[in-house]
């Protein structure tokens, strides 16, 4: 039978805004020495704003901003909708076809006959379009029409209020590795990780590679502490299901994420995960 005690700390726990699936992650939190943090929507709000739109090849900034939008018309991603959102207009459907998201890359679609690519260094870099490479603060969309470099445009994202404190709170609490994976580019992860204090990062991380990054960090941990990850996104499910603890965030999280998580938290909150910590702890103490 289950100790009384779980009861207690999975109750507790909800009412904080951590909603615990089962009293053996109560058990596995309390041996947490690496908490590993995806950046988009996990330690940053997720919601971007366009700050700057360079165009090239004889686009004009509005054009350019213009056929961003039109194709990034499909995509969940918040940086299709922060484009979208910069733009403003009504887009008709019938203007993009031939739609195609490629995960951890961006899109590429055929917008009023001409082919439309939107995405990182890396997709230009993959189909092979010239373009010099910009080192630019903050995450970058470039775009390419009929295999043409046509410029990029700069979008922000804000780092959330706790991100410093979520990190801070894990290192006087004994956890020993903090680490951030993010598909973001280098620089905005490098300023972020600096910011808020966080060990390590790795970053330009594909879906598939996140996986293989969290593998290492599982095979390199003690055989007596665990690894926990936290994520939001359409990309994380994957890494949140082989991480000894996935969590997920509850409100910005896709459905996979909140599905193969065996902890939600319902806040959105980083500092969250030093309370569950804490909980279980807790928890454990009156167990056993
Ligand atoms: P993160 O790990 O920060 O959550 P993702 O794996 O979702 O990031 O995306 C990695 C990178 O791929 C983004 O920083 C961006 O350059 C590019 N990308 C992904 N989706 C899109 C999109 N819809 N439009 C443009 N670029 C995209
Ligand atoms: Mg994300």
């Amino acid at each position: 039978s289950i100790p009384l005690g779980y009861f207690g700390g999975i109750g507790g726990a909800a009412k904080r805004g951590i909603f615990v699936k089962g009293s053996t992650f109560l058990d596995a939190l309390n041996t947490v020495k690496t908490v590993v943090f995806d950046k988009t929507g996990t330690l940053t709000k997720g919601v971007f704003k366009v700050v700057q739109i360079v165009p090239i090849n004889g686009f004009s900034k509005s054009g350019l901003l213009q056929l961003a939008a039109k194709v990034e018309l499909h995509s969940n991603h918040p940086i299709a909708q922060s484009i979208r959102d910069a733009y403003g207009e009504n887009i008709e459907v019938s203007q993009v076809r031939d739609y195609e998201e490629i995960a951890g890359y961006g899109i590429r679609a055929k917008v009023e006959n001409r082919i439309v690519l939107a995405g990182s260094d890396r997709l230009l870099h993959k189909e092979k379009i010239a373009h010099d490479i910009c080192q630019i603060e903050g995450t970058v969309v470039h775009l390419a029409v009929d295999h043409i470099y046509a410029g990029y445009i700069v979008i922000a994202d804000e780092l959330k209020e706790d991100a410093k404190q979520a990190i801070q709170a894990l290192k006087q609490m004994g956890v020993e590795k903090t680490v951030m994976l993010t598909g973001d580019n280098q620089a905005i992860a490098s300023r972020i990780a600096q910011q808020i204090g966080i060990d390590s990062y790795q970053a330009e991380l594909l879906p598939e590679e996140k996986v293989s990054a969290i593998e290492k960090i599982l095979s390199t941990a003690s055989k007596h502490s665990k690894v926990a990850f936290i994520g939001d996104g359409i990309n994380d499910a994957p890494v949140i299901a082989r991480a000894d603890i996935g969590m997920a965030m509850g409100g910005l999280g896709s459905d996979a994420a909140i599905e193969t998580a065996d902890i939600v938290i319902m806040t959105d909150a980083p500092s969250k995960v030093a309370e569950a910590i804490q909980i279980a702890r807790k928890t454990h103490k009156i167990v056993w």
